[in-house]
């Protein structure tokens, strides 16, 4: 992995227009790999210009050959599998295996997904005496989080393409050498020169100027409620589209008729993945009170097998270290009674926070409504079910959720969660499902059918 000291706009590596850098830090042990340039509002111009450039001719261009196109631009990502994992390894600190499995893997299978959506999506509909067309909004920008460098990208890139969209990426501060892989793969899949532009940068620099400029018609933004609102605000302001995927704070709730400890034990897995640095993690547990001690007997048990610098990352840099700390601590204060793991740091070099599960949590401390992103678990006591969907619901927040139970029993109360999507019994994520979020976790949804529509604008003849 080398990192490149350009940004890829109109189809090549051009010099960034001011000279200062980001410097790219493996957490795992805390050494500079790279540096990447630090854009400003000039260069996201030059960005924005040249997928403005190439708008209209791949707008035009028919949709099974924009198919034909991310079919080879996964196949690309595909010949970079390794290397993409090594380099997500190295400036977010996975664990190899799942740098492989999930990182680099992943994308791939959604890259895929929108090569065969882009193909066969219905982009023309009749409704009584009208035709309904369904075109591309125009140039997106795009701004992504670091928590999945690689898949945060190509579930906003992969259907703006498949849309007709043009599209100028800014990646996270922390993980831009993934973003500039992803540039190579694009070039190599012979996209047309301006229809995919990437700029890095700081957040409030780089990322501000794209989100407000004026020739930017849509905004899909992944990252902190915080950030969100201000993207929102200024989206609002200047009444363009806008995407947001927001913060979580899900909740995984244990009806008395489930299988106790597979609950428990698949839960904290899902909690524990990507170190806890997943917005949708598992992390609020809810347990009847007849069976409560078991279940946090069980996790305390199970978070043994999950060793820092192993099987769990580090966080992404010392300001999430800190900011994972502080709420462990603030835990303690608040009276939860820590059952495995503590804010003392595991290992003496990198990032790392020990897997920390929380017992005696009740729904209104710190712990139980701010979003962690790191890996920490509360576990909350409920009376009944109606007690159980108030705590449930009882956030600002509703991307995710999970419920085990006799199925029938766990679906109905599936139903009344306010998450954008909620697991049931364990079912397993699907990449054509719409993922997003309720509430203050966000508007619209990625991945599929529907994250394509996020992408299209309706237009209706009258015959
Ligand atoms: P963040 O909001 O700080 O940064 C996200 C992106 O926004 C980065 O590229 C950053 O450079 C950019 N940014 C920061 N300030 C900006 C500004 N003023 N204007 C424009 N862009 C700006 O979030 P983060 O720390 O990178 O990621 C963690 C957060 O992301 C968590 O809260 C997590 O829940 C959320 N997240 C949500 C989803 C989802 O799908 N809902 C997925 C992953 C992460």
């Amino acid at each position: 992995m080398k990192a490149h000291d350009a940004m890829y706009i109109g189809g090549q590596w051009r010099p960034a227009v001011g000279q200062d850098t980001i410097a790219v830090v493996n957490p795992a042990n805390e050494q500079v790999i790279g540096h990447v340039p630090a854009g400003t509002a000039e260069d996201v111009d030059a960005a924005v210009r040249a997928a403005r450039d190439a708008f209209a001719g791949w707008a035009a261009t028919p949709p099974a050959e924009r198919g034909a196109k991310i079919a080879a631009l996964r196949d690309a990502l595909v010949a970079r599998k390794d290397e993409i994992a090594a380099t997500v390894t190295a400036e977010l600190g996975a664990p190899p295996q799942l740098a492989a499995a999930v990182h680099a893997g992943l994308p791939i299978v959604i890259a895929g997904s929108y090569a065969e959506l882009a193909a066969t999506y219905s982009f023309e509909e009749k409704t009584g005496n009208s035709t309904v067309l369904m075109e591309p909004v125009g140039v997106v920008g795009a701004i992504t989080p670091w928590n999945y460098p690689l898949h945060q990208v190509v579930a906003k890139v992969a259907p703006a393409l498949a849309a007709g969209c043009t599209v100028v990426l800014k990646p996270a501060e922390d993980t831009p050498l993934t973003a500039q892989l992803f540039a190579e793969a694009v070039h190599e899949a012979g996209l047309p020169a301006g229809v995919f532009n990437l700029v890095t940068g700081l957040g409030p620099v780089a990322g501000q100027a794209l989100a407000e400029h004026d020739d930017v018609d849509l905004v899909s933004f992944t990252g902190s409620t915080a950030v969100g609102k201000q993207i929102g605000a200024l989206a609002g302001s200047a009444v363009k589209r806008v995407a947001l995927e927001l913060g979580g704070k899900s909740a995984n709730v244990i009806l008395p008729s489930a299988d106790l400890a597979t609950a428990v034990e698949t839960g904290l897995a899902n909690a524990l993945s990507n170190a806890g640095q997943r917005c949708s993690a598992l992390t609020r547990v809810l347990v009847h009170k007849d069976q409560y001690d078991e279940a946090v007997a069980v996790a305390a048990k199970a978070i043994a097998a999950y060793t820092p610098g192993d099987r769990i990352g580090p966080m992404v840099n010392s300001k999430q270290l800190e900011r994972v700390r502080g709420y462990i601590e603030k835990g303690v204060e608040e009276g939860a009674r820590i059952v495995a793991g503590g804010p003392e740091a595991p290992l003496d070099t990198g990032y790392y926070v020990s897997p920390t599960v929380f017992a005696d949590v009740t729904p209104q401390m710190t712990i139980a409504q701010e979003e962690i992103f790191g890996p920490v678990i509360a576990f909350l006591k409920y009376e009944d079910e109606e007690d159980a969907l108030a705590i449930a619901n009882g956030t600002v927040y509703g991307l995710a959720g999970a419920v085990w139970g006799e199925p029938e029993q766990a679906v109905a109360f599936a139903r009344r969660m306010e998450a954008g999507q909620v697991d049931i019994n364990g079912g397993r994520f699907n990449p054509l499902a719409p993922f997003g979020g309720y509430k203050q976790s966000g508007i619209g949804r990625e991945l599929g059918a529907h994250g394509l529509a996020e992408y299209l604008q309706t237009k209706s003849l009258q015959f």
